[in-house]
Order: C-alpha cells, then structure tokens, then sequence
C-alpha cells in the first residue's frame, strides 16, 4: 500500500483491528515480565499508514456523510483511534525518554539507592509512620524533578489535538468527546462530596486513628495512601495467598465461572519483572481478554482482582456479532469502570467479610466500615481533582500549566491528608480519565442500588446480579454511561445513591 492510500471505513477497523492486537499484546507482555524491553516503537512503526492527516480526513468525512447513528458513531470513534495514533506517534520518542528518565531515577533511603517505583511500592508497607513520611518527601522532590519534561509533553499534546479535532478550548474538547458537561458533572459531585464530608470526618478521625496510630500528625503526608488503602493493620485476615481463591469464589455466585470462561486468560504467576497494578487487557475482545494480578498481601489485592474481574467480565462478555469497534473502542472508560466498581462493590459488604475471613458479625461490620473509609476518601479526593483540572485548563492558555493552583488545598481539605502542590502534574492522567471514574462512582451506586431493588440485599452472592449484568455486558462499548442510567431508571447526574451509600455506616 502506498504512502499516499486511503482505506475505507471497514478497511480501516480491520487493519486498525490488527494492530491493536498487536499492540496490547506486546504492552502485555512488558508488563507482566515476559519481555524485558517494548517494542511497541515497531509496531506502530510497522502501522504507519493508518495514522496519517488523509486517513484521518477520509474518516471525517465519512461519518460526516453517514445517515445510520450507530455508522455515524463507529466512524467517529474510529477517527478518534486514528488521530490519537498520530499524537502519540508524534510523542513516541519524548514520552519514551521520560518514562526512561523515571525508570532510572534512583533516591536513596536509609543508605540504599532504590528506583523511585522500588520507593512508591514501599509505601504501603514500611510499618513506621515516621520512615514513611521520610520516604514519601524523598519521592516526592524526586518525582517532582520531572515537572517542567512533564508540562512540555502536556503542551504539546494538547496542541496537537487543539489542531487535529479544531477545537483549541481543551475542556469544550473533552465534553464533545465524553458528550457531557463536566462543568454541570463538577457541581453535581462538589454537592455530593460536601454532602457526606460529616459522614467523612467521622469515619476519618476512626480510621486514621486504628491505621495510622497516635503518633501521626494533625495532617498525615498522602505519602500514607498505599499503606491505608492496603488496610495494612489488618493484613493478616486477607493474605496473598488466598486472594485469588476468594476472588473466584465470589464472582462464581453472581453466576461467572472465571476459570471455566475460556476467553479469560488468568495470568495470577509471580514472575520478578511483572508489575504489580493488576490490569485488564482486552487483546481481541470477546474472544481475548487477558485478566493480570500480582498479590502482595492485603484487602487492596482482593479489592484489585474484583474491579480486574468486573472489566474483564465485561469485555468478555460483549455480542462477537457486534462490529470490532462497539467491542473494544469506547469514547471513554466511563462505561467499562461501572462493571469494574460494581464487582468491588462486594468487597464493602458486611457479609461477604464474614463468610470468607472467619470474622465475627461485628468483627465484618467494622472491616467493611473500613473499606466505606477507603471509598469515601478516594471518591472526595477525585471529585476535588477533578475540580482542580477544570481551573487549571481553563487557565492552561496563559499559565501553560506552570501554576500547581489550588491543587494542594483542594485536595488536602477533601482527604484530610496533605496533598503537596509539587504533585500536581504526576497526579494528572490524559483526557479527564478522573471524570470518568467519577461518572462510574455516580453510575454504579445506581447500578447496585438497582441491584438491592431487582434482586434483594443479597444481590452480592446472587446469581440474579450475574443475569442482569450479562444483558448489559452484552452490548460491549458502544453505550455511553449516561444511557446506562436512563435504562435501569436513574437521572445521569442523580448522585442519590452514591451519598447515601457513602453515609451509611454499617452496624
Ligand atoms: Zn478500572
């Protein structure tokens, strides 16, 4: 095929299709420690053509001509492949250079270097509270080191997508991809978050008390998040090794038998190099789905494998009579993450710590408060950084991001823990991706509300949840969230069940 050829839409999603497998299997196999090196700069080299200016124009144009919806959608998003492929293939080399600076980055902690990542996954368990604090400062004016590598990519980013879609205002480009508000979604989950903030308090003040002990300060450092959400004093009821056995327990009784599901590749192994974030990685969905954990003891390996399972679940799941793209491209990942929460959502309830750990009644009830505690912490820190990503966007034109803004208030005054304005950069993903899991944090609390209502209180260990999440797994990507709403009765914005999920102290 020649430099200068164009191919047609359905051309283009099979081509697109191959290498898309290609590429997430070898992301794949980096991250779970089959391969040393990527060699993902191949591939997309290898791919070349189908991200180029023309390509991009042809499928503009065609969706422009479509009359059929859903035509019109599969061509949208199948642009929107193709002008992201032409960013990052422009960034390669940049962003390849600091993830390699960051990979070399080494500090040193009580007379041993160790790599800033060796750093971050000691957090969560270094028993003292004050080497914490030192370690976590000690990453931190590292990490940090990166901020001006990190606002240069961000800026050109931006810019190029600013030129490729025409839309120069980078909020007004993420509410036409999302096709939301956020400014309307911001208010909607300030009012939440100020809602439940005395519910907040209270379970803060138990918690930071039985996790982080009498010795902490008025405002613990953030550098405390890894080692509170592992629920590290607590350690010994939910141990690696049993995580996996559990995990596949629980999903059996909404109906999935994880191990039985041939397109799910459970990839559970130890191995030195495997990461330790379990992910999904759907290589060719439905029929591929890579599912990845690497336990390291504590609730959070439980909590990761069920969300891991909820999305893999979901990819599985999907019609293959569906087009390529309604089975693996979304605009977002608003709708995925709904699957992913609603599956961790188990990990919350009283029962399901009593009938898998031994505990007694309140013994479960007080650990499930624990995990509200995990929850509500996590959900106002997003909400506030959400928050903080509106202003500073709104601001990127004349400060061009060289002002941490208000990030260090907001968030402190959300979490209770001192967030440090030095993080500001590191702490933001691509595209508004906390909009998204704010989306699901709303979606999936009606979800399980809707849920307790269908199916009763028991909805968590019943194969009645198992019958309805099919039907929605079913229809892959190419609902968006807000659609998902209205289908099991809920206004997008209703954040009704999300507050009084966060309020309610079991017990
Ligand atoms: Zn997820």
């Amino acid at each position: 095929m020649s430099a200068t050829a164009v191919r047609s839409a359905q051309e283009y999603e099979d081509a697109y299709r191959a290498y898309y497998a290609e590429a997430s299997d070898e992301e794949r196999k980096v991250r779970v420690g089959e391969k040393e090196t990527s060699e993902q700069a191949a591939i997309v080299a290898r791919y070349a053509d189908l991200f180029t200016r023309d390509q991009l124009a042809a499928l503009r144009g065609a969706e422009t001509a479509a009359t059929d919806v859903d035509e019109a959608e599969r061509l949208y998003r199948l642009g929107r492949s193709c002008e992201e492929g032409i960013v990052d293939a422009e960034l390669a080399a940049r962003e390849d250079e600091l993830a390699n600076a960051l990979l070399a980055a080494r500090l040193t902690f009580e007379g041993e270097e160790m790599p800033l990542r060796t750093a971050e996954a000691q957090l969560a368990v270094l028993p003292e509270y004050a080497k914490r604090e030192e370690l976590g400062e000690l990453a931190r004016v590292l990490d940090s080191s990166f901020n001006d590598g990190r606002r240069e990519l961000l800026a050109a980013r931006d810019g190029l997508q600013a030129e490729l879609s025409g839309e120069r205002d980078t909020v007004a480009r993420n509410e036409a991809q999302k096709q939301i508000s956020l400014r309307q979604l911001e208010s909607a989950l300030r009012q939440a978050s100020d809602t439940v903030a005395p519910a907040y308090d209270s379970l803060r003040e138990r918690w930071f008390e039985r996790l982080l002990g009498p010795e902490r300060t008025e405002v613990p450092l953030s550098a405390h998040v890894r080692w509170l959400r592992r629920l590290s004093p607590l350690e010994a009821t939910y141990p690696r090794e049993r995580s996996v056995e559990v995990c596949v327990e629980t999903v059996r009784a909404l109906g999935f038998d994880l191990e039985s599901i041939p397109n799910i590749r459970l990839d559970l192994e130890d191995r030195p190099q495997k990461s330790p974030r379990a992910c999904v990685i759907p290589v060719d969905p439905p029929e591929i789905v890579y599912l990845i954990t690497r336990a390291q003891g504590g609730i959070s390996d439980y909590q990761a494998f069920l969300h891991e399972a909820g999305h893999a679940l979901h990819y599985a799941g999907c019609d293959p009579g569906l087009p390529w793209t309604f089975r693996a491209i979304s605009r977002d990942h608003a709708l995925t993450e709904i699957y992913s929460y609603i599956v961790e959502a188990v990990s919350r309830e009283p029962g399901w710590h009593a009938l898998h750990f031994g505990l007694s009644d309140a013994e479960a009830e007080e650990n499930a408060e624990a995990t509200l505690f995990l929850e509500a912490l996590v959900y106002r820190r997003y909400a506030a950084k959400l928050r903080f990503e509106l202003g500073f966007w709104d601001a990127f034109p004349s400060e061009h991001g060289a002002s941490s803004r208000d990030y260090d208030p907001l968030l402190t005054d959300a979490t209770g823990l001192h967030y440090d304005g030095r993080a500001y950069l590191s702490d933001m993903d691509a595209g508004f991706y906390s909009a998204d899991y704010l989306r699901a944090w709303i979606r999936s609390a009606q979800l399980s509300s809707h849920l307790r209502r269908e199916v009763g209180e028991d909805w968590w260990r019943s194969s009645g949840t198992g019958e309805i999440l099919r039907g929605l797994f079913a229809e892959g990507t190419r609902p968006s969230t807000e659609e998902v709403a209205r289908r099991i009765g809920f206004e997008p914005l209703d954040t009704g069940p999300l507050v009084a999920e966060l309020t309610a102290r079991p017990g």
